[in-house]
């Protein structure tokens, strides 16, 4: 793999827990399914090609979101299960990913202003 940056790194970090939390608690799998396992090999690969690097905005966020239409439809199914889960589970995750979040809104808001 080639070398990253510390924001792709953590935020693929992120989202494989996400997909791993849903898996084992959602589908009631010990080990991932071949869809999840799909979905996970497909959200690392977009991160490691965004094309904003370094700079992107939160994938929930993000202006021109580059996922298929089916690969985004199970990764909101992934958030809306594992968001309000994710804080007991991985609470250091969690509150990177609002973090992240909540800037993101603000620079718009300031750019807007
Ligand atoms: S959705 Fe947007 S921010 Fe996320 S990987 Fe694709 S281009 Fe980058
Ligand atoms: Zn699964």
């Amino acid at each position: 793999m080639k070398a990253k940056g510390t924001l792709i790194q953590e935020e693929q970090k992120v989202i494989e827990q996400m997909i791993r939390l849903y898996c084992r608690q959602k589908e009631g799998n010990e080990t991932l399914c071949a869809q999840c396992e799909a979905l996970r090999q497909y959200a690392l690969a977009r991160l490691e090609h965004c094309p904003f690097g370094e700079k992107k905005t939160t994938c929930k966020q993000c202006p021109i979101h580059c996922y298929r239409p089916d690969m985004r439809e199970q990764m909101k199914s992934v958030m809306r299960y594992v968001g309000p889960r994710m804080l007991w589970h991985h609470p250091k995750a969690a509150l990177w990913h609002l973090w992240r979040e909540f800037n993101v809104q603000q620079k718009r808001k300031n750019s807007v202003d």
